[in-house]
């Protein structure tokens, strides 16, 4: 270990508090710290390098370092670092704006930014429970949550959560909800198999809208994929039958795209995908292009138009945050979405998205992998102690993180999600690094569990 590598870990360790991280444990492990990127791969100050096949937490989209995003970033720097948008406007946040109603699904009309994932899911909350009470419908303020579902890790997020082990323990604290099905079909909440499945989920769903619909605000939903729940893939249609079940019953639909916008799952939005348009959509992690904090909640016409009053009738948003539209990160975002369309990323996805799934397909194979999830370039391997029986292993065995520990030491970077190996490469990623990201994953599998 180099001088500056010694005298970093040890500063890190005296004064840093990490996120979702036990302390004690990080405490007695060598820690990586990055000091540069290029690409798809990080730089740590021994001078190793690592493929990024997380994409640093989900957030970046073109690579690290992307040439057209850094000179924006630079050229904005030039003029503004940031300026508030109480009472001001700015440049880039205004041309950003109008840039994602045009790509969002149609009837999203209206930007309303923040800077992270949670703070966009906070905002779509408390529009959505608003809007009710505007309309002179007070009872609906229920919220409809997912098991498995995770929004972000405020108390208005965690409240929409659905992970006990992380949202439990705060349950005093967060507001009565109505928790319906998850779309978990390895691990069926009704106890069926893929196989018999007749989407009693969505039954079960729908009962319940139905009968609470008079209290129900709103209804919150990860597009497609419960990505912090295990990378957990809907079936094809869940989405648009979710949406249909919240229109028959005048529940809003607020679609959490903080994880699969922006390209993950091969369309520009997951809602595409099943030609659902929600009332509310919540944006962040890849808006920048994973350069920095920015979250966006957008809302129909008909959402605004209920705010939109007299002075005198208090019915202002009374909600923004002190770097609301900062003028670098919508700057990083529009330059982000300029390399989407001068290099049509996602025409150009489809080859790689196959490519990642026949890599994959063999990985079902081993003896201690129950289930391999895909959707779009976001991948979910589900290490078990007993295949038949789709055992776990124990909580205290960690093998999720054993096998990523194991895959650094061969040069790739994952986080994993419990026993759910993850890889979430850039959608950059080439097919050679793609190649190599897969197959450490499957040797570091076969070594830590067979
Ligand atoms: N929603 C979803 C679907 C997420 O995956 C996350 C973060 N993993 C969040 C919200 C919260 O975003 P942030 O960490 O930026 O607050």
């Amino acid at each position: 270990m180099n001088d500056e590598t010694r005298r970093l870990a040890r500063l890190d360790r005296r004064h840093l508090w990490h996120p979702f991280t036990q302390m004690r444990d990080w405490e007695r492990e060598e820690p990586v710290i990055i000091r540069s990127a290029r690409g798809c791969r990080l730089t740590d100050t021994e001078g190793r390098t690592y493929l990024d096949g997380v994409s640093s937490l989900w957030v970046n989209v073109h690579g690290h370092r992307r040439p057209e995003i850094d000179r924006a970033v630079r050229r904005q720097l030039g003029r503004v670092a940031h300026s508030t948008l109480l009472g001001l406007g700015n440049v880039p946040s205004i041309e950003l704006a109008a840039e994602l109603v045009r790509i969002a699904p149609p009837g999203l009309t209206r930007v309303f930014y923040s800077d992270n994932g949670s703070t966009a899911v906070e905002v779509a909350l408390k529009l959505a429970f608003s809007y009710w009470r505007r309309g002179g419908e007070g009872r609906k303020r229920l919220f409809v949550r997912l098991r498995n579902a995770y929004h972000g890790d405020t108390i208005g997020a965690v409240s929409v959560g659905g992970i006990d082990l992380f949202h439990e323990r705060f349950r005093p604290l967060l507001f009565p909800t109505l928790l319906g099905p998850s779309f978990d079909c390895y691990r069926c909440p009704l106890g069926r198999e893929r196989s018999t499945c007749s989407r009693e989920c969505l039954a079960a769903l729908a009962r319940l809208v139905r009968r609470r619909r008079d209290e129900i605000a709103a209804l919150v939903i990860e597009p497609l994929v419960q990505a912090a729940g295990g990378m957990i893939v809907a079936r094809p249609g869940h989405l648009a039958a979710v949406a249909s079940i919240c229109r028959e019953n005048g529940v809003l639909l607020i679609a959490d795209e903080v994880a699969v916008g922006f390209g993950r799952t091969g369309t520009m939005f997951a809602c595409e995908r099943e030609g659902v348009s929600p009332d509310l959509l919540a944006l962040s992690k890849g808006i920048s292009g994973g350069y920095l904090p920015l979250g966006a909640t957008l809302a129909t016409d008909r959402i605004y138009r209920a705010f939109r009053a007299p002075h005198r009738a208090r019915r202002t948003f009374f909600h923004g945050h002190s770097y609301t539209g900062n003028p670098l990160a919508c700057a990083a975002a529009l330059a982000s979405l300029e390399v989407f369309r001068r290099e049509r990323v996602l025409d150009r996805l489809g080859p790689k998205i196959r490519l990642l799934g026949r890599l994959l397909a063999p990985l079902a194979r081993r003896p201690h992998v129950g289930d391999v999830r895909q959707c779009g370039l976001m991948a979910g391997i589900e290490l078990v102690r007993s295949k038949r029986t789709k055992r776990p292993y124990p909580f205290g065995a960690r093998v999720g993180h054993r096998v990523s520990m194991r895959a650094r030491r061969h040069g790739l970077v994952i986080r994993p999600l419990g026993d759910v190996i993850v890889l979430m490469p850039p959608l950059s990623v080439s097919p050679r690094d793609l190649r190599r990201m897969v197959a450490v994953v499957g040797r570091c599998i076969r070594e830590e569990t067979e």
